[in-house]
């Protein structure tokens, strides 16, 4: 027998989740992209989307922030679906790293064994395996359809957070290089880099990320467009990929506590997808030492623990 949650448990959990860590003022904005830095710390925003397409919104879901390392699950998913899962172990991989995400020693460490599409590195290398190839302006199309039909909108690209994330992205270049050097980047280095400091420059609301959370929770049916984005079977895939390293250094830590696969971003968002159950979203930008949002952990990790969700426990829940 399934257990049920009704909406109104859900609407309670996600409110009390805001007047409860609203006042929180753990972390600090990531500053080493300077626009990031200016950020009003206290914005915050919880967003729900359920299978049928309703969503669930409290505090500042409608304000517009950088997607940051959010748009690397689009991009994985991408890719996923252009080559097929084999062909993404073989050319990038799926293993976590343990270290930061844009750690250069993981691919000094790894360059026998890639890592994942989740970290700068593979995300680098995902970006640059996405067709058509040497076409600067047909890969960014293809980027931009492919997370505007995940997020069902069209997001615009925030350009001052483009402009200062290009001059404040060596390491980033590094990584395009090494990958270069280890042959596990599969377009050209300075492409590759471009297209993916893009991306991560779109701006997105925690609205529109819960319904590209909700897309991947149903199994690529977007419930909002009522259209499907990607194959039914990816949706395993991508939330394996977000377990094991979603949330960088401190994924097992979180997947311990809370059960349920995410991904974050510097920019202060965090997804959540309970397969066939629902997407989730929080956005505040102040982050932790591995660049997730305080704020949007402790309200994710509430909401799981009040409705006793887990993506581990095997108990049937249907919300209603
Ligand atoms: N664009 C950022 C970077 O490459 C994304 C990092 C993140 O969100 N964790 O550093």
């Amino acid at each position: 027998m399934d257990r049920r949650i009704t909406k109104e448990e859900l609407k309670l959990a996600v409110t009390e989740a805001y007047k409860r860590f609203r006042e929180n003022r753990e972390g600090k904005n990531a500053d080493y992209i300077p626009y990031l830095a200016h950020i009003d710390s206290n914005l915050f925003g919880i967003a729900v989307c359920l299978p049928g397409g309703e969503t669930i919104t409290v505090g500042d879901c409608d304000y517009r922030f950088g997607i940051e390392s959010i748009s690397k699950v689009a991009t994985a998913l991408l890719v996923l679906k252009d080559y097929g899962p084999e062909t993404i172990m073989d050319m990038i991989g799926a293993d976590a790293t343990g270290m930061p995400f844009n750690s250069v020693l993981a691919i000094l460490l790894e360059n026998e064994h890639p890592s994942t599409p989740l970290v700068n590195a593979g995300a680098i290398s995902a970006v640059s395996m996405v067709r058509p190839v040497g076409n600067s302006c047909g890969k960014w199309e293809a980027i931009q359809s492919n997370i505007n039909q995940l997020c069902g909108n069209v997001l615009p690209l925030i350009d001052e957070l483009y402009k200062s994330e290009s001059a404040s992205n060596s390491n980033n270049r590094a990584i395009a290089w090494l990958l270069k050097n280890y042959g596990r980047i599969y377009d050209e280095p300075e492409i590759s880099l471009d297209l993916y400091t893009r991306q991560c420059s779109l701006g997105v609301t925690a609205k529109e990320l819960s319904i590209m959370a909700a897309t991947i929770a149903c199994s690529g049916y977007n419930p909002v467009t009522k259209k499907s984005v990607f194959p039914p079977q990816l949706t395993e895939k991508i939330t394996s990929m977000m377990a094991t390293v979603g949330l960088y250094e401190y994924t097992g830590d979180w997947m311990f506590r809370c059960g349920i696969p995410a991904k974050s971003g510097v920019g202060g968002g965090i997804i959540g997808v309970l397969p066939g159950i629902f997407g989730i979203a929080a956005f505040s930008p102040p982050i932790d030492k591995a660049g997730n949002s305080v704020r949007a952990q402790l309200a994710i990790r509430y909401i799981m623990e009040q409705l006793r969700l887990n993506i581990f426990s095997g108990e049937r829940v249907v919300i209603v």
